[in-house]
């Protein structure tokens, strides 16, 4: 099932900034385009800070840039067996994930808050505690519902799915990482998000065993945060996912 998920998903992936394909010539970057500020949709186009940061890496390198969406819990997988070069989807530094493959340095600090009915407020971990939690699969939010609160969480394919689950009634609470929970209640007066609940670091992604790469990756990261493109880009891309959200 697991399998046929990730098949249907690559298949139906949009593909704004060129096909992902095995190319020397070009950086390859999959992300999940669900994810505003970070990655999302304008129009056919996938746009956001995450991809502006492997846009300047393929710069860095002198290649083309390409750039694919799938499911988040095939984007990791994708770098894994080549078919991309870079994973870059709000990904959070986890020992787990380290196992597997290999982390830039991190280029934002964040975490994940608890998306809540002002009618049902949310205070601590306690108060989810037996309560139906609704999370993007594969996101640490499903790692935090599984270990912390010792319960199965109800998968959604995107903050935005599982918040409007939450409006729905079909879960009571949602988890999700600051800046797309800050997105998807911009505008929504009877919800509201709460207090970080984990501390975590976003950095790229990619396949053991290539330093040069991960040096271009670091030296590109290192760049972008002094010369200010990184505050630059999340600023706009800030205002402009939350500019869709209002429409
Ligand atoms: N930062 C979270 C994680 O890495 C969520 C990422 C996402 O949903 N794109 O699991």
């Amino acid at each position: 099932m697991k399998l046929k998920n990730a098949v249907f998903a690559a298949l139906a992936a949009v593909c704004a900034c060129g096909c992902v394909r095995e190319d020397d010539n070009a950086i390859r970057m999959i992300t999940e385009a669900t994810f505003p500020p970070y990655e999302f949709l304008r129009g056919q186009e996938i746009v956001g800070i995450d991809v502006e940061i492997c846009r300047a890496v393929a710069k860095t390198l002198g290649k083309e840039f390409k750039c694919e969406t799938v499911d988040f819990d095939s984007v990791i997988p994708a770098v894994i067996s080549r078919k991309a070069d870079l994973a870059a989807a709000g990904i959070t530094i986890t020992e787990d994930r380290k196992k597997n493959v290999d982390f830039s340095d991190p280029y934002v600090r964040t975490g994940i808050v608890m998306i809540y009915k002002k009618s049902a407020p949310y205070a601590k971990a306690e108060d989810a505690k037996g309560k139906r939690v609704g999370v993007q699969g594969g996101t640490t939010s499903e790692t935090y519902v599984l270990e912390q609160l010792g319960q199965e969480p109800e998968r959604f394919r995107s903050p935005a799915e599982a918040v409007a689950g939450l409006k729905a009634g079909r879960v009571e609470f949602v988890l999700a990482d600051i800046d797309p929970a800050k997105n998807c209640v911009k505008g929504e007066d009877d919800l509201a998000i709460s207090d970080f609940v984990t501390s975590e670091e976003y950095a790229v992604a990619i396949r053991k065993g290539q330093p040069e790469l991960l040096k271009a990756i670091n030296d590109t990261i290192a760049r972008v945060k002094a010369d200010g493109s990184l505050a630059k880009w999340i600023a706009q891309y800030t205002e402009e996912a939350d500019k869709l959200k209002e429409k």
